[in-house]
């Protein structure tokens, strides 16, 4: 029987390793099937304190998987496709043919963007498709960009777009904004923004090199198809939290959020917390998933001492 599993190996999951392990937990970290998270999908992280160079997102999550496995962490690959909670308070975990028992349970699962489903989705992420305009707006200076979806995150993702980019069309499949009203019109009243309305993305176009060019549209009212020159297109149409495998021992929102107690990572089953973006649909940031992921591990740990 294991003190504490983390599931998830993104920012959050790594940091509740970090703290459980220098906890003397021995905590036994399971990647799911991406291991580093998000950050994995990102090429320059600028924002995240302590590094004011800069540093890749792949090598950021390599530093913390090293320093959670200094400490004594384990990490294994395992999806976990179900949990039970046993008489005696514990969580078995099944992963396809291996089980594990633990008597606390952090989930760091986070949340995927969701995409069009699209050909060339995967190859482009990274040139010129990304889900982030905090992470990576900066790179497109002085060139038309281009922002799918209509909702809240749309809207900022389009107005912050503004300090960089030269022009910013924001496609949307209907011809009104999904959003909350003053991020609608703040994001309608910039004159760098530029509505695609009735629109969605048929096919992104590359060049020769395997950028984006441009985005090929088809206006779903009349049918008609154009071409739109952006070099990157953000994608905004909203998040899937990976939180399907855990049935009713969380609750959850509309969306499939966990919903942890109020001000802590705790959940209404007693040892089972939740860190990151699979609990956070606000702020979604590497640093904010870091911080609630050291919130869960210490939670973790007075919930063991608390229960001996
Ligand atoms: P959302 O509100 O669910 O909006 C998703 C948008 O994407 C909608 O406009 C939707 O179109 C569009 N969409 C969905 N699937 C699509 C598809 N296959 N093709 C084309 N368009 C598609 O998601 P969100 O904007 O990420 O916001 C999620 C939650 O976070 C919301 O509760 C939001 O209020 C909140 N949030 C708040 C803030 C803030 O207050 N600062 C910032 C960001 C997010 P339709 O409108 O036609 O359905």
């Amino acid at each position: 029987m294991e003190h504490v599993i983390i599931i998830g190996a993104g920012c959050a999951g790594y940091t509740a390793a970090i703290y459980t392990a220098r906890a003397n937990l021995t905590p036994l970290l399971l990647t799911g099937t991406q291991p580093g998270g998000q950050l994995t999908t990102t090429t320059e992280v600028e924002n995240f304190p302590g590094f004011p160079g800069g540093i890749m997102g792949p090598e950021l999550m390599m530093n913390m998987q090293q320093q959670a496995e200094k400490f004594g962490t384990r990490v294994a690959w395992a999806s976990v496709e179900s949990i039970e909670r046993q008489a005696d308070g514990s969580f078995k975990l099944n992963c396809g043919s291996d089980t594990y028992e633990t008597r606390t349970l952090i989930v760091a699962t986070g949340a995927a963007p969701r995409h069009l489903g699209l050909p060339n989705e995967k190859e482009l992420i990274g040139h010129g498709l990304t889900s982030c305009a905090t992470c990576d707006g900066a790179f497109y200076r002085d060139v038309p960009v281009a922002v799918i979806g209509g909702g809240d995150s749309a809207c900022e993702e389009a107005s912050f777009l503004t300090r960089f980019a030269s022009k910013v069309y924001l496609i949307h499949r209907r011809d009104e904004l999904r959003a909350s009203k003053i991020m609608a019109d703040r994001a309608l009243a910039n004159p760098k923004i530029e509505p695609v309305w009735n629109s969605t993305v048929a096919e992104y176009l590359t060049d020769d090199a395997g950028e984006m060019r441009a985005a090929k549209l088809k206006n779903l009212v009349t049918g008609e198809e154009s071409e739109l020159e952006v070099k990157c297109v953000f994608v905004a149409i909203g998040h899937v939290p990976n939180s399907a495998f855990l049935g009713d021992l969380v609750d959850k929102d509309e969306n499939g959020y966990i919903l942890q107690n109020p001000g802590r990572t705790a959940t209404k089953t007693p040892g089972l917390f939740a860190a990151g973006d699979v609990a956070d649909h606000y702020y979604r940031q590497a640093i904010t998933a870091a911080g609630q992921g050291c919130a869960a591990a210490l939670e973790a740990e007075r919930y063991l001492s608390d229960h001996e």
